[in-house]
């Protein structure tokens, strides 16, 4: 109850600024560029499962219809961004199939659609007599009588997965590290072997960074709700089931509840078409206003990354030429420096042995000295390379440091 609150009343600087920080950490934001190229949209529901009923529609319903809206939207207004769909008809999967469908899209969002339900409420409308027989007495008892009542609950409500769920979390990146770590590489493959606690550091700062995104999207949504007149309930963790997708899928993930469907009043609002657009509007905006803070840090950051190159040493003419061309191209290319001597090794050197996949040899000249420089790795990113590095350190390269090649 006090971490709900603690989320909902820490809408303001506070995680905006943890947020900003884990962004420029997160390897995703670095992939190519763009930090947001694939975004899942999934209606929950769909088939044999309705999901919540309301008086004359169901949630199937209403989520797919706005589904469906704030894919167009994306579509036509992201047309740089691949919007990709659980489902488009009236179909069931299993959640296990949607988590499916978003980590084999590579998604870097995934944006669940649901709607919310509140029990009926009961009013006693008065009393009724029952008479029962004890022996040969008559007993008369007066029972209440109740009337049942539309819930009045009303008002949309974002979800994260639950601190709780961090270890699903976890568990999902660890599965997709492949996609999630861009690790195309021999020695970003190498490093996610989930026994070493390199690997377990790496992947938990990435949970925590998804972690601060999915937070900020969810109270951007919330605000845009908000902007139009909807009652927020609030961003907020969840720890129920049918929210197992949002830890189930590698990426940041949020479950927008877009009203109650048990209100009358909202049920004529989810399923009237400009009720519709609103909320798919609503959405579509905190998307693209997450997607701008995202673009804005990634710049930031590609800024002094360039500089640090010069800083640690690094002269781009002592470089050989990566394996497969891949300095030419302009994704990121860290490498762990791993020590200057005098010293000839050979690249299987059991010095190196601890360090799976590509060392590379340089030669330079400091001092009027000729001199040979061992370097290990091609990593996509500083985060992944700052890993390495840690390993380099532990294998006995006590001046170990990442470069950027
Ligand atoms: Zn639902």
């Amino acid at each position: 109850m006090r971490w709900n609150r603690f989320w909902t009343l820490g809408l303001g600087t506070l995680f905006t600024c943890t947020f900003f920080i884990q962004a420029k950490n997160t390897p995703v934001s670095e992939k190519q560029g763009k930090p947001i190229r694939t975004i899942v949209i999934d209606a929950g529901h769909g088939g044999e499962d309705p999901g919540a009923k309301g008086s004359y529609s169901t949630e199937k319903e209403v989520t797919l219809a706005v589904a469906l809206k704030l894919g167009k939207l994306l579509e036509e207004n992201m047309p740089d961004v691949k919007v990709v769909y659980t489902r488009k008809t009236d179909r069931y999967d299993n959640p296990r199939v949607k988590a499916q469908i978003a980590n084999d899209a590579k998604g870097e969002l995934f944006v669940s659609i649901h709607c919310n339900s509140a029990a009926k409420v009961a009013r006693q409308v008065g009393t009724k007599a029952v008479v029962r027989k004890k022996g040969k007495k008559k007993i008369t008892t007066h029972v209440p009588v109740y009337a049942y009542y539309p819930n009045p609950a009303k008002g949309t409500e974002t979800y994260i997965w639950a601190t709780s769920k961090n270890n699903a979390k976890m568990e999902s990146l660890k599965q997709n590290s492949v996609i999630v770590l861009d690790a195309d590489s021999e020695e970003s493959r190498a490093l996610m072997d989930d026994t070493d606690p390199t690997t377990f550091i790496l992947l938990n700062t990435l949970r925590n960074a998804y972690f601060d995104q999915s937070l900020r999207l969810s109270t951007l949504i919330e605000d845009e709700f908000t902007r139009v007149g909807r009652i927020s309930r609030g961003a907020r963790q969840r720890n129920e089931k049918g929210i197992w997708v949002l830890s189930a899928t590698a990426m940041p993930s949020v479950l927008v509840e877009l009203g109650f469907i048990s209100n009358p009043e909202e049920e004529d609002y989810l399923n009237s078409n400009s009720g519709q657009m609103e909320l798919a509007t609503g959405i579509y905006k905190a998307i693209k206003r997450y997607r701008d803070e995202l673009d804005k840090f990634t710049n930031n950051r590609n800024q002094p990354a360039n500089e640090a190159s010069t800083a640690t040493g690094a002269p781009s003419a002592y470089h050989k030429a990566g394996k497969n061309g891949k300095n030419n191209s302009k994704q990121p290319d860290y490498a762990v420096q791993l020590l200057i001597t005098d010293k000839l090794y050979k690249p299987g050197a059991s010095i190196f042995k601890k360090l799976p996949g590509n060392i590379e040899r340089t030669s330079i000249v400091k001092n009027r000295k000729k001199l040979n420089k061992y370097t290990w790795g091609h990593f996509p990113s500083e985060q992944i390379a700052s890993t390495a590095l840690k390993k380099a350190r532990k294998s006995g390269f006590k001046d170990a440091l990442v470069v950027n090649k």
